[in-house]
């Protein structure tokens, strides 16, 4: 067992409620990952749909999410949306290790999230500027000012609601996959743009 999945097992025994992310994790090993979507591919600029709560529960949609694990394992990324794997539904999942902290300092580790039928509510309006990357806008990075401070309400994998307050660089994460969910890239809104 490597070094990886041996802290994951163990934050699953320590954390209660995110032993279903774990076992995604697992079950991604192996599987056929997506292709990214890139611009202009259209379904990047699509409104996607609500997920309808009774598919939650479903192998199929199990089989999605455990796709989107193994195409975020392959991208290296922190975050990825549905429609960048070409399903326009309300959808990301966020994960942060140790690795992505050496190029985002300031940000704090996180396990695997499933978001499903964000809704975010801005509680502090101060903008935070941030250079920022996006898989489906390969090869490029730009400044792009986000609130700092956000309360998000979203369904998880087991189909149960959740709040939380995100602050600073993990808010704009959340800001960022959000925004695949209606359309919008950094490329909308960045500034001193950089080619990586
Ligand atoms: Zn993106």
């Amino acid at each position: 067992m490597n070094r990886y999945l041996l802290v994951t097992f163990a934050l699953c025994l320590l954390i209660r409620g995110i032993a279903p992310a774990c076992e995604l994790e697992t079950a991604a090993k192996g599987v056929k990952p997506f292709d990214v979507r890139t611009v202009p591919d259209p379904v990047l600029r699509q409104m996607a749909s609500p997920v309808d709560l009774a598919e939650i529960s479903t192998p199929e949609f199990n089989k999605l999410i455990v796709r989107m694990v193994a195409t975020l394992d392959k991208s290296e990324g922190i975050g990825i949306a549905a429609p960048q794997v070409g399903i326009s539904s309300q959808i990301f999942l966020v994960r942060i290790l140790t690795k992505h902290l050496e190029r985002h300092s300031h940000m704090n580790a996180r396990p695997l999230t499933v978001v499903i039928n964000p809704e975010i509510e801005v509680v502090n309006e101060t903008l935070l500027p941030y250079r920022e990357g996006c898989l489906s806008i390969p090869g490029f990075s730009g400044i792009v000012q986000r609130p700092r401070h956000i309360r998000i309400r979203y369904v998880d994998m087991n189909g149960n609601s959740q709040e939380e307050e995100i602050n600073s660089l993990n808010a704009i994460v959340f800001l960022h996959e959000n925004d695949h969910l209606v359309g919008r890239l950094i490329s909308d809104y960045w500034i001193d743009v950089e080619k990586r």
